[in-house]
């Protein structure tokens, strides 16, 4: 496992290779889908087993509809399936984008809550959109763990291999304070742009002097 002085060496250069979501012309933030709370909780409950692309699509066109948790509530459900076809499960989307609104209107007097135990008892999202809203909009110290953030810690050696929700607990342990806003955004560029799944560019990696695949990766 990294010493912590690694750990801190590692995120200072991503943060130096990467810029943020809101410094990138990254797609999710130039067309607003975090732009409010709503937006930020219905995107990512969208987004699931989604591509980027087909995320915006259906949430720009949600939102040229419905822009508070009451008019996803009452909006017609084919409507609704409609607007957002282009998501993967848009009937089960369907059902628990309304069934989440009613319980914010009814159990939380129309506010998101704020703790990931609430949060994740709502319909349609599970620990990485609970920790995905923690940090982007509780400003809470947790790290959404998906797939490319997982292959990515794991590769380098950061934490040990485990569950989604058992690398974003140590993640969560390990990160510095500095760095919690941004290590999402960094180590999922990471892992879309350079070590990525099948073909990782080990040779021009910033941190493949930390990383413990970088042999084997580059053979
Ligand atoms: S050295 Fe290779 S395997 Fe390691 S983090 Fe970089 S790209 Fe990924």
């Amino acid at each position: 496992m990294k010493k912590p002085t690694e750990i801190e060496q590692i995120y200072d250069r991503l943060s130096s290779s990467y810029g943020t979501f809101e410094e990138s012309d990254d797609e999710w933030m130039t067309n607003g889908l975090s732009s409010t709370p709503f937006k930020s909780l219905v995107s990512v409950a969208l987004s699931t087993m989604t591509s980027s692309p087909r995320t915006v699509k259906a949430a720009v066109a949600l939102y040229e509809k419905v822009s508070t948790f009451e008019d996803l509530a009452e909006i017609d459900d084919a409507e609704l399936t409609e607007l957002i076809r282009s998501v993967a499960h848009y009937n089960r989307k369907t059902r628990s984008l309304k069934a989440m609104s009613r319980m914010i209107l009814d159990e939380h007097a129309g506010q998101i809550p704020s703790t990931r135990e609430e949060l994740m008892a709502l319909p349609g999202i599970g620990r990485k959109c609970a920790d995905i809203m923690l940090n982007f909009v509780f400003e809470s110290p947790s790290i959404a763990v998906d797939t490319h953030v997982k292959r990515v810690v794991q590769r380098i050696g950061m934490v040990e291999p485990g569950t989604a929700e058992q690398v974003a607990d140590a993640l969560a342990t390990i990160t510095p304070p500095q760095y919690t806003a941004h290590a999402h955004e960094w180590l999922i560029q990471h892992g879309m742009q350079t070590c990525t799944a099948h073909a990782p560019r080990c040779e021009e990696c910033p941190v493949r002097e930390w990383c413990d695949n970088v042999h084997e990766r580059s053979a």
